[in-house]
């Protein structure tokens, strides 16, 4: 084949459903923060494989354990056995992540996905309350399968899932893409009152912060109300942390810093710390309502996953990952002076290692795939969200080298100024 040559991809793309129109070139390898093409040229990664790449390409210390379980035999698939990377992933994920949080969740393997987690989490919710209603927020983003697309907010993604509405209600969130709203006051009202036509759901299920949605933060006193508002009226609180948890918003999990205890927590993407696929449901021990056989999958907890997550989850005792990720999130916090200095018409929100850059006010869409495209031929990957696409989502490995960020910072920053 010819070095980044993608005319091959546009070929098989008249059989193949595929999405890559937007980085032309052919990667294959990638190591820290810099993906490679097969000719050689490095691409600054601030996407991440979409969250689930928190610690980098290809982490040398996962990496490790990784090729000694599979150089050892390492079992391979154990589903309903005891196994030794079960064990040791569940003994890290307790003593390095949840004790030390004060929290006191069981764990459910919920498969491959954080589409299966979501769904677990709402299935979990029914049973346990017997009622079938939702609550969800516009601009949230949840998967792409019949539950979890039921509170996924997009329009465009429902029709192509043919979603009825379901049970679900819809109110805007805090500060989200349709501006502030009291949204937990409306619910409150709603469930309050014997007249509303409504009835307390099974369950609220929310983000920390919408990521897909645009990159909105939810406040701490704002996650803080709802958890009381929910307890109140006995609805159950479920935290989608497939794209905030695992260090991304500068804590473990994105919720961690507003002092609140979920009911359910939903946690994928960068769990395995390797791109490995795994995802869990968190749940109040309350909650373990279901019996043997009520929740099953073939492809519930990969053994492999299992080896690079406990490694993954070691990070976390580790000064010099901690104090790595938080220089980057002042960095990051720095950058959003730069580019309101550049250009007021720019809202930058964000939280630890996540920044949104919305350009809605400031040329939206067409700007934003303006700036991506000058980023990328000067070697930065950046994706876009919000509703319109309209929100650059800067999201470096919480690992990356000062310099590389700056680097990458300052591509965005000519990006935006020459566009
Ligand atoms: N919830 C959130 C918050 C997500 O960001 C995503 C993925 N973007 C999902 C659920 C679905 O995860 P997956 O794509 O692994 O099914």
């Amino acid at each position: 084949l010819a070095t980044t040559d993608t005319s091959v991809f546009e070929k098989i793309e008249s059989e193949v459903r595929m999405y890559c129109r937007t980085f032309p070139v052919v990667f294959e390898r990638a190591k820290g923060a810099l993906l490679h093409t097969d000719d050689g040229r490095p691409f600054i990664d601030f996407f991440c494989g979409a969250g689930s790449l928190n610690y980098g390409h290809n982490h040398d210390a996962v990496k490790r354990r990784i090729i000694d379980y599979l150089a050892d035999d390492g079992l391979m698939h154990g589903l309903d056995m005891h196994t030794v990377a079960k064990r040791d992933f569940l003994t890290r994920l307790t003593e390095v992540v949840l004790q030390p949080r004060g929290l006191d969740f069981k764990v459910q393997f919920t498969g491959p996905t954080g589409t299966d987690a979501v769904e677990a989490a709402l299935k979990l919710a029914r049973r346990a309350t017997g009622r079938t209603g939702l609550t969800a927020f516009t601009g949230a983003y949840h998967g792409m399968s019949r539950g979890s697309l039921e509170v996924t907010g997009s329009r465009r993604a429902r029709r192509a899932g043919t979603v009825a509405g379901g049970d679900v209600t819809f109110v805007p969130f805090e500060d989200g893409p349709l501006g502030p709203f009291d949204s937990i006051g409306l619910i409150e009202r709603l469930w309050a009152d014997p007249s509303s036509g409504t009835e307390p759901p099974a369950a609220v299920v929310v983000e920390s912060v919408q990521m897909e949605g645009g990159v909105y933060p939810a406040s701490r006193e704002w996650l803080r109300r709802l958890r009381e508002v929910t307890e109140r009226h006995g609805v159950l609180l479920i935290l989608d942390e497939i794209q905030t948890g695992c260090g991304r918003t500068g804590a473990f999990f994105g919720f961690e810093e507003s002092g609140i205890v979920p009911d359910i927590v939903t946690v994928s993407k960068s769990l395995s710390g390797y791109g490995l696929p795994l995802s869990l449901t968190l749940f109040r021990r309350e909650l373990d309502l279901w019996q043997p056989g009520e929740h099953t999958g073939t492809f519930r907890g990969n053994q492999l996953a299992f080896v690079a997550a406990t490694a993954a989850c070691e990070l976390w005792q580790q000064d010099d990952f901690l104090s790595g990720l938080q220089q980057g999130a002042e960095r990051l916090a720095r950058f959003r002076a730069d580019a309101a200095a550049l250009d007021p018409g720019l809202v930058v929100r964000g939280r630890g290692m996540v920044l949104g850059v919305d350009t809605a006010g400031a040329g939206g869409a067409e700007r934003a795939e303006r700036v991506q495209r000058h980023a990328f031929e000067r070697g930065l990957i950046v994706e876009r969200c919000g509703r319109y696409d309209e929100v650059l989502k800067v999201m470096p490995p919480l690992t990356i080298e000062p310099g590389l960020l700056d680097d990458g910072l300052g591509i965005l920053l000519d990006a935006l100024q020459a566009n």
